[in-house]
């Protein structure tokens, strides 16, 4: 199941127009979503879209562009808010010194109240931080100093030091769409970076244009997508949560037709047919998915809208099922996966 982590439904463009932002989340295949809090003023807006909706989560407290409206918030009371059982987190806080919208001394003064609130109840911490590395991993140094607490350093594009000090606390780092690349030696250096931090197991899909897709504009084609990831391979390897095969499809060196129903996507709507970026219907069971599915419809060359999709969901199966289809291949794919 894929869980959007960090959305604003409460923002007006969202709030106004909720049941199709929830319509469109669930038919891309999102079975739960958490609705973080930017004000402890306003989360009575956030809890009752939380209420309303079996499937959405929220989190409760005080982003920094908004601590110093919100200094007399007591630890109780934060506390006391984070006991309804649609809350899952605290936060986001944290210390923001690019726009430094609230005083820096108000910002910090309200990231370690969250914290406490964070260590008393468990709930993990959604930090917000930007341009802010040296502080932000100071206080938490500090305060896990005076008893741990679980965190997440959300929608990370801080610098290195600041991950590895983050990681080194227990806590986790969030890398999201704002990590995005111009071309293959940006993500090559990502991909350096990312396992120099010690992250085990990378994983990597291209997008592509899907029906849905809000913008259809900024994909790579195909044939783009194959000649990157010729370029970002060449010559090195990481280690990725992938059939060796897979990496070599992305590259144009295998050529696979995708197996939609090896990444089953299941929403509060149901199963989903054929696959998580196509909706034709569901299915109320996994029985009837499979039995009922006209499987030979879909994929490349078949159906005009897979005419670009190389994604993992769809190509992965088809390549573990390929590895693992002679002894020479199985043989091969091992030896990919562990001997370097
Ligand atoms: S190629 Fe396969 S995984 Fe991709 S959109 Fe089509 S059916 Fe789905
Ligand atoms: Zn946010
Ligand atoms: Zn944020």
């Amino acid at each position: 199941m894929l869980i959007d982590s960090h959305c604003h439904l409460d923002f007006p463009y969202l709030s106004e127009q909720i049941d199709d932002v929830l319509g469109r989340a669930r038919a891309a295949g999102i079975g739960v979503l958490v609705t973080i809090s930017t004000r402890v003023r306003d989360f009575a807006t956030v809890r009752a879209i939380a209420e309303a909706h079996d499937d959405v989560y929220c989190t409760v407290g005080t982003h920094p562009h908004n601590a110093a409206e919100e200094l007399d918030v007591t630890l109780d009371e934060l506390i006391a808010l984070a006991r309804h059982p649609k809350v899952v987190g605290i936060g986001e806080a944290g210390l923001d010194y690019h726009y430094d919208n609230s005083p820096r001394a108000d910002q910090a003064r309200s990231f370690r109240l969250h914290i406490a609130a964070a260590r008393e109840t468990g709930l993990p911490l959604v930090i917000h931080t930007r341009e802010a590395d040296e502080d932000t991993a100071s206080i938490l140094e500090e305060e896990t100093g005076k008893g741990a607490f679980p965190f997440v350093l959300h929608c990370f594009t801080a610098g290195r030091g600041l991950a590895e000090r983050g990681l080194a606390l227990g806590g986790y780092v969030s890398f999201s769409g704002v990590v995005t690349f111009k071309n293959a030696e940006e993500l090559r250096a990502f991909f350096d970076y990312a396992a120099g931090l010690g992250i085990d197991g990378l994983m990597v899909s291209p997008g592509y244009s899907y029906a849905k897709a809000p913008d259809q504009e900024h994909f790579l084609q195909r044939e783009r997508t194959k000649a990157l990831f010729r370029k970002v391979f060449a010559g090195k390897k990481w280690d990725f949560n992938h059939s060796p095969f897979f990496l070599d499809f992305l590259q144009g060196k295998r050529e696979y037709q995708c197996t939609p129903w090896g990444n089953p996507n299941y929403s509060v709507l149901g199963w989903q047919k054929p696959c998580y970026l196509m909706a034709d219907g569901y299915a109320t069971t996994f029985q009837e998915l499979m039995a009922e599915t006209a499987w030979d419809k879909y994929g490349t060359g078949r159906d005009p809208r897979c005419a670009d999709c190389m994604v993992h969901c769809g190509y992965e199966a088809t390549a573990v099922v390929d590895a693992m289809s002679s002894p020479a291949k199985a043989a091969k794919s091992v030896w990919a996966t562990f001997v370097r």
